[in-house]
């Protein structure tokens, strides 16, 4: 089973890809990872990447698609994958149903983890880190014992300049144009399934599990 997983920073989906991939024992390619192992594995394609990154670039989608489809190609992909922030754009999931249909596969289920803007940006804003050992916190989901001070050895607890109102709103503004087209693409193609994201965790792999096992 093929499956693309969607969703804005902060709406779970490292949390249901993880209970996805265990599950139904399929591996879970993110393009990070892919991108990490292509250039320590040293392919042509991963050097290309290296490349690219090493100047601040963006790596063009020639150099991304190829190394999907290199991943792809993988024997542990023959029962299925869970991709995860790949395709990026129609055009990049114009290429993998390319790179599918090539390899006799296709995309089953594209699961587009849907939570509120506003429940978002109490997600996202709401993380603290220590100071001394860096352990997270949440305000709302996994709060200290005392504010503003880590449970485990008293350090001081300070906001990620990443996770400030202003940079959160920005970066779900980016993310939300970017997902736009990608959303309506896989609509019209009839494999789009919006969850729920602001149930129970549980319940949302519930969700998914049940439309999974459908298949
Ligand atoms: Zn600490």
């Amino acid at each position: 089973m093929n499956i693309v997983l969607m969703g804005l920073p902060g709406a779970g989906k490292g949390t249901q890809a993880d209970r996805i991939v265990e599950k139904y024992e399929i591996p879970h390619i993110s393009t990070g990872d892919m991108f990490r192992s292509a250039i320590q594995e040293g392919t042509e394609l991963g050097l290309k990447a290296k490349q690219f990154m090493d100047e601040g670039a963006l790596v063009p989608d020639e150099v991304t698609v190829g190394i999907v489809r290199e991943r792809l190609s993988k024997q542990d992909c023959e029962q299925g994958v869970l991709l995860d922030g790949f395709p990026r754009t129609v055009a990049q999931a114009e290429a993998l149903d390319e790179i599918m249909s090539g390899l006799g596969r296709k995309i089953d289920h594209v699961i587009n983890i849907r939570v509120e803007h506003d429940e978002l940006v109490k997600r996202l804003t709401g993380r603290r880190i220590c100071k001394e050992c860096g352990t997270s916190y949440h305000l709302v989901f996994n709060p200290p014992e005392q504010d503003g001070v880590c449970d485990k050895d008293g350090g001081e607890l300070y906001q990620r300049a990443d996770d400030n109102p202003e940079t959160v709103n920005n970066r779900l503004e980016v993310n939300m144009k970017q997902s736009e087209p990608l959303l309506a693409y896989y609509g019209d193609k009839g494999v789009l399934t919006h969850i729920d994201g602001q149930q129970d965790i549980e319940v949302v792999f519930e969700d998914i599990d049940r439309l999974l096992r459908g298949n």
